[in-house]
């Protein structure tokens, strides 16, 4: 199965993306997170990107249709994959789209003002990477880790700014792929409104 999460940030999709990829034994392919380790390596790519993901922009269509050709072509993709982030944009959806067999689409469906008061709630521990949020899943002591006593830090693309920033370029960019897949593909939409289990039911109710 060749699947496409499409939503705004916040919406949970990585969240979901996790629990297919363990239900159907296909990898997780997540720009942002392929963005975000370059960076924390400092590798040339991180360089390049940093302060791309640090305003909330979008990084070239050149580069990520390049990055995500190379992983598609990479053995454990060959039995299907999950794309969590990716397309962002008509351009790359029409390189996608002609590089891509068959596949499918989720419409992750969320209201913006619920998606900045999850997004600036967020707290990463710098340690472990556990996630936590101030008000629904607040650590015991502030701004110290749960698991592993690491300090919590809020990703820089999590700051309010960023978030306005994240989802103007949603809206603009991102957003008119839902007509573009409709016309191309078989697409649901997940009300990513409800708790986390109950979203996975319904993901995986879709997907059959
Ligand atoms: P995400 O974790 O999916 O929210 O992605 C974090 C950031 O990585 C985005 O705000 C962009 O700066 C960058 N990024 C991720 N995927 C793409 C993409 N498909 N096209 C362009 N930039 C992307």
């Amino acid at each position: 199965m060749n699947l496409i999460l499409l939503g705004p940030p916040g919406a949970g999709k990585g969240t979901m993306a996790s629990g297919i990829k363990d239900h159907y034994r296909i990898p997780h392919i997540s720009t942002g997170d392929i963005f975000r380790t370059a960076i924390k390596e400092g590798t040339e790519l991180g360089k390049k990107v940093k302060s791309i993901l640090d305003a909330g922009e979008l990084v070239s269509d050149d580069l990520t249709v390049a990055l995500v050709e190379e992983r598609l072509s990479q053995p454990d993709a060959k039995e299907g994959y999950i794309l969590d982030g990716f397309p962002r944009t008509i351009p790359q959806a029409e390189a996608f789209d002609k590089i891509a067999g068959e596949y499918r689409v989720l419409n992750f469906i969320l209201a913006h003002d619920i998606v900045v008061n999850r997004l600036s709630g967020r707290r990463i521990c710098k340690n472990c990477g556990e996630i936590f949020h101030i008000k629904s899943k607040p650590s015991q002591k502030e701004g110290v880790c749960d698991s592993c006593g690491g300090e919590l830090y809020t990703r820089p693309d999590d700051m309010k700014e960023a978030i306005l920033n994240r989802l103007e370029v949603y809206d603009a960019q991102t957003a008119p792929l839902v007509d573009f897949f409709q016309a191309k593909s078989q697409m649901a939409d997940i009300d990513c409104n409800q708790p986390i289990p109950a979203m996975m039911e319904d993901v995986l109710k879709v997907l059959g």
